[in-house]
């Protein structure tokens, strides 16, 4: 697994990255970014839930910041349905808090005014255009968009336009931009006519290939809705109303961990706890008891998930959602597989209902909705086509503010380098494979956070002790 440091990517897009929470880049990143950052064509077969948004945003607008100024178009986003366009837009918002880049979701059903306001950003030059292909069209026909400026354009959920019928209307889009440019295909299957697609549009592409495996039939899911004051209460719950033999509990913050340690022993449960706080000797020393049953519950944070190299276990509780959906599917298929006892359990908080309802796009099928008991009060009702903003964190009713606003159609500065270095080489097409789940030990006494510390340093400069707030993607309407 790769930090976005390797990457070398623009200052401020690691700041975006930063604030948004990511340690580590999910494999179709690790993937495909050294390929988009190279100019090449990209076609990539990839699920929701994959992190393939963050994998083309990123290196995007990398590129953008790395151009000359000017103040035209530069990347085509396409997206099949107005919903995907606004989350693609919502993600680029958070990804470009700290850039200079402009960006704009050109939808249908929307009003006049918005139609105008598409119209105006069209006209006047916008950095990343996101667009469902009808409402596009509707612009193109009219006669005013000049395409010229483009560099990139990106097909998202590539399958699913062709199933809703939008070939022709993608080849006449495609027809308006320049044959020069950079291509990258996303989509979930590739079905031949995706490649008969891939063929007509994109030039000596580059594969990837992402296999998701699912989790195993016999692991029973089953997923809280739940405000955050409850968690701790329904954790203990749970804990005490059945017996299980081994259970691992991941959590986001060290925070959580630590709270939860206390709390699990003052009702006299066997568990400890792992957290970066802990020398390497003593979070070993932990799973060897853990390994040999003599402490039934841990308590980790997520940062350290993947280095627990732990199976066969009774439940594993994710306090908070997974970071996406591979991850999710290799904490939950660390339970007992074999006996078919396994149990996964997911706290799911109002912010959070979006990202599940990923992870249950990318795996397939919707995860059973357990039922809070009653002695702890009402739980949200799940609704993951919306999560609420990141202000809910504190539980029923806190606050810590919505998503930062107002960076978007500042000017734009930038360092000179050539566009599409690679573009026209004569590399033989490589198809890479992976699977989504590869443990690796991380967390702040790794070399990635070391280096993270290293760079925060440097980068700490005069106006930047605000930077604490995570830009989180706005709710989808
Ligand atoms: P996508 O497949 O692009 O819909 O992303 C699925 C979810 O994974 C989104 O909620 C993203 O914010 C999240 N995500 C993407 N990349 C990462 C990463 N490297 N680390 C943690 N979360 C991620």
């Amino acid at each position: 697994m790769a930090t976005f440091y390797e990457f070398d990517l623009n200052d401020a897009v690691l700041d975006g990255i930063e604030a948004m929470g990511y340690e580590q880049a999910t494999p179709i990143q690790e993937l495909t970014i050294p390929i988009t950052l190279s100019g090449r064509d990209l076609i990539a077969c990839a699920q929701t839930g994959t992190g393939k948004t963050a994998a083309y945003l990123l290196p995007t607008l990398h590129r953008i910041l790395e151009q000359p100024q000017h103040s035209k178009i530069h990347t085509l986003i396409v997206s099949p349905t107005r919903e995907l366009a606004l989350q693609i837009d919502n993600a680029l918002t958070g990804f470009a808090y700290f850039a200079n880049v402009s960006s704009i979701a050109v939808y249908g059903g929307g009003s006049g005014e918005s139609f105008d306001r598409e119209k105006k950003a069209l006209q006047t030059g916008t950095d990343i255009i996101v667009a469902t292909p009808g409402r596009l069209l509707a612009h193109l026909n009219l006669g005013y968009v000049d395409f010229s400026s483009i560099k990139t354009l990106i097909l998202d959920e590539a399958d699913r336009m062709l199933d809703m019928g939008f070939y022709d209307d993608i080849m006449r889009i495609v027809s308006h931009l320049p044959k020069e440019r950079q291509t990258l295909m996303f989509s979930a299957t590739m079905p031949p006519r995706i490649r008969q697609l891939a063929a007509q549009i994109l030039h000596n592409p580059e594969q990837v290939n992402i296999a998701i495996s699912k989790p195993a039939e016999g692991i029973k899911q089953i997923a809280y809705c739940t405000y955050n004051t409850q968690k701790l209460p329904l954790l203990e719950h749970i804990l005490q109303s059945q017996d299980l033999l081994s259970v691992i509990v991941f959590s986001s913050t060290k925070q959580n961990v630590k709270n939860m340690e206390r709390e699990l022993k003052k009702l006299g449960l066997s568990v400890a706890a792992i957290h970066s706080d802990l020398e390497q000797n003593e979070r070993e020393e932990t799973l060897r008891l853990f390994r040999n049953r003599e402490i039934r519950i841990i308590v980790a944070t997520d940062v350290l998930s993947r280095g627990i190299d732990i199976e066969n276990i009774s439940m594993v509780v994710n306090y908070d959602v997974p970071g996406d959906g591979a991850d999710y599917v290799h904490r939950v298929g660390r339970t007992a597989r074999a006996e078919s006892t396994g149990q996964a359990v997911t706290f799911i908080n109002p912010e959070d209902m979006r990202r599940f309802g990923a992870i249950e796009q990318l795996i397939g099928y919707e995860v059973e909705k357990g039922t809070m008991p009653e002695e702890l009060g009402e739980a949200p009702p799940y609704t993951p086509g919306k999560s609420a903003p990141r202000g809910d964190r504190g539980g029923k009713g806190g606050s810590r503010g919505g998503k930062p606003q107002g960076n978007r159609n500042r000017n734009r500065d930038g360092k000179n380098r050539s566009e599409h270095k690679n573009r026209g080489e004569a590399k033989p097409p490589r198809t890479h494979e992976a699977q989504p789940a590869n443990p690796q030990p991380q967390g702040e006494n790794t070399q990635a956070g070391a280096e993270k510390k290293k760079r925060k340093k440097r980068r700490r400069k005069p106006g930047n002790e605000n930077r604490q707030a995570a830009p989180s993607p706005a709710p989808v309407s």
